[in-house]
């Protein structure tokens, strides 16, 4: 990464960070997804907290991602998982967007729980190029009427299970790590005339696993990666799935060149005939 791209990222982060929250959703009373109040909570497994007023359109996100294998495998897997209880709600400050957080490990560093905000407009607005390669990609083919808003809705759902599965395999240790560093990191960064050859944000960046950019960017990709996972087989048998795949692409290369490996090979998974370019 260039050291110029690297503080104008570094600079829209600490951006970023600052109005980013994962908030939960308040002030009416929950209930289960089959409509049942909450009762007793789950201590493992899938637990929907969805308020009546989001009912419909959540049933309508959750059927669109379930419409695909890779989806439904997903669900199954955090539905019946051993160890994890993963809650998804709506609400929060970021309406077109969701967020996920509420980490909790146990005594052996297994994750043990993980919660899932989703904004009450999911299906609407589409995140930049830059971070969001796969979800940005959806645009020209919403507008020209060949996807609708459940799909991007679904896709970003798919995108913040990429964040949870990444996470699981995160030791805790680092990701506290992270947590307690990166604002130290940025307010050096702050004041030190944005100079991120400074010896002590490079013996931070190497205790850490990369400076705050490279965390982000890593995290991110890793949800865009699962997002691209689940588009794959969503549009498979549509005419437009090589353009789509092509305009991921070309953002990719763009973008997020040190990455393309993780995106490309989810696109030469199905085999050659969908690779759609991908070497
Ligand atoms: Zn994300």
């Amino acid at each position: 990464m260039n050291a110029r791209r690297q503080t104008r990222l570094l600079l829209s982060l600490i951006c970023l960070l600052t109005v980013a929250s994962v908030g939960t959703a308040k002030g009416e009373r929950a209930r289960s997804s089959i409509g049942e109040p909450a009762t007793a909570p789950e201590t493992t497994g899938l637990r929907e907290v969805i308020t009546p007023k989001y009912q419909r359109r959540y049933e309508e996100w959750k059927a669109e991602f379930l419409s695909t294998d890779i989806g439904k495998a997903q669900w199954e897997m955090y539905s019946h998982h051993p160890r994890l209880l993963l809650t998804i709600t709506i609400g929060g400050k970021n309406s077109e967007g969701a967020g996920t957080g509420g980490y909790k490990w146990n005594d052996k560093g297994e994750l043990v729980a993980a919660t899932i905000v989703l904004g009450e407009r999911l299906d609407s607005g589409y995140p930049s190029a830059v971070y969001y390669p796969v979800m940005n990609a959806l645009e020209p083919f919403e507008s020209k009427q060949l996807i609708g808003g459940t799909v991007l809705a679904a896709t970003k759902i798919a995108h913040e299970f990429g964040h949870v599965m990444k996470i699981s395999s995160t030791p805790e240790d680092l990701y506290n790590l992270q947590v307690k560093l990166v604002p130290s990191y940025n307010k050096i960064f702050l004041s030190n005339g944005y100079n991120v050859n400074d010896p002590r944000l490079v013996e931070m960046a190497q205790k850490m696993g990369g400076n705050p950019v490279q965390i982000w960017e890593d995290r991110e990709y890793w949800g865009e990666a699962n997002a691209m996972l689940f588009l794959k087989d969503r549009v498979e048998k549509e005419k437009f799935h090589c353009r789509l795949f092509g305009k991921i692409k070309r953002a990719v290369e763009e973008y997020a060149k040190d990455y393309e490996e993780r995106f490309a090979e989810i696109a030469k998974e199905q085999g050659a005939i969908y690779t759609c370019g991908w070497r």
